[in-house]
């Protein structure tokens, strides 16, 4: 029961074959793909209950002697960046920031794995207190996620009335120099109109904003193909007030298309996870909070590696467990198909 209210996938596939994979360290799939962008969840608690993401109750808790602890999470980060080639790592959730140990996280997962990135994906919610710090532990950037500057729009959006405190935390990350910072806006019906407003803004203060559309991982099951907002609609919309050029992506494996503002330099990033997917050029990992891979955000199959963490395993066989998780990773989301069923997951409990 407790596994069906966490949105938790019952079974679990045994661990995947590595039939026909090449003898490589790095975290290669069938389809030619290789993973050197690691999102770790952190918790599956958060300050926010945006409605495509978190039921009004939020989440219920994961036992804390699931989740992984800072330990942990720090030594997954020095295995993928030290054996799987892993480049960047970042931290999501839930809400990163509500997790005491982030700047021990931090710092223990940049000692563990040098020269890898380490970012934040965060509703901005107390970062004014910890940018600062987070960069001196070893940060490099964070993505805010921030859907509206409307402050009704964005109680609604969030179901709490917050919007100054994620303003306060994007100011302090500015000044705290994790840049480029970015801002990250799901595409819902009821803020559209802001989109303007928000690009305006977000061009004043040198701040890179990216547009996502809205995928079926909401934990109320609302979303629908034909109600979703699409990339068309906003650009559209922003160009009532601004001349946008198509700019391509920043390299390939890149999910946002940028567009040109106004000649530019500036651009703004069009994530069009749904209506223009990019899942052949994909190249993520993912570690639910529990420690457990998941090759897709859409794929159920989840392979667990916190059993191996904590029975005495070496850091080989937990990195060869990784390896032929992502071996099994699927094809692609499949959103747009007839036979597409959503993941049991949502995504507050993946970790976006
Ligand atoms: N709490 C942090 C935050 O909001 O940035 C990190 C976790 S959140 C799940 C990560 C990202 O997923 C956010 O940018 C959020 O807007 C996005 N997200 C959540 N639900 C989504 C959905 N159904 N479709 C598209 N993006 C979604
Ligand atoms: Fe929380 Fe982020 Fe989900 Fe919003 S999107 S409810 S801030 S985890």
């Amino acid at each position: 029961m407790t596994a069906v209210a966490l949105g938790l996938p019952l079974l679990r596939r045994p661990t995947p074959s590595g039939e026909g994979r090449p003898d490589v360290p790095e975290l290669v799939d069938r389809f030619g793909r290789i993973a050197r962008d690691l999102r770790i969840s952190l918790t599956e608690k958060c300050s926010l209950r945006c409605t495509y993401c978190m039921p009004a109750e939020g989440l219920p808790s994961i036992p804390r002697s699931q989740v992984l602890s800072t330990e942990e999470v720090a030594r997954l980060v020095g295995i993928a960046g030290t054996r799987l080639g892993v480049q960047e790592v970042r931290f999501t959730g839930g809400e990163p920031l509500v997790r005491p140990d982030l700047v021990d996280i931090v710092r223990l997962s940049a000692a563990a794995a040098p020269g890898v990135r380490l970012s934040l994906t965060t509703n901005g919610i107390g970062l004014d207190k910890k940018a600062a710090v987070l960069a001196a532990a070893g940060l490099s950037r964070v993505n805010v996620s921030l859907d509206t500057l409307d402050r009704e729009h964005f109680r609604t959006l969030t179901r709490r009335d917050r919007l100054p405190a994620v303003l306060d935390g994007i100011a302090a990350a500015q000044a705290a120099g994790l840049a480029p910072l970015k801002v990250n806006a799901v595409l819902m019906r009821d803020t559209l109109d802001d989109a303007a407003d928000l690009l305006g803004w977000a061009l004043e203060r040198g701040i890179r904003l990216r547009f996502i559309e809205q995928m079926p991982l909401d934990a109320d099951a609302a979303w629908r193909r034909d109600s979703m907002v699409d990339a068309e609609e906003l650009l559209a919309v922003l160009r009532t007030r601004f001349r946008l050029e198509p700019h391509g992506r920043e390299d390939p494996s890149a999910p946002a298309e940028e567009w040109l503002v106004d000649g530019g330099p500036a651009t703004v990033g069009i994530i069009a996870s749904v209506s223009r997917s990019f899942c052949g050029d994909c190249d993520r990992t993912r570690i639910t909070a529990e420690g457990s891979v998941r090759a897709c955000l859409f794929g159920d199959d989840e392979t667990d590696l916190r059993s191996l963490l904590r029975d005495g395993s070496d850091d080989e066989a937990i990195a060869e467990r990784w390896r032929l998780a992502m071996w099994g990773k699927r094809a692609g989301h499949g959103i747009d198909d007839e036979s597409f069923v959503r993941p049991t997951r949502t995504m507050g409990a993946i970790g976006g």
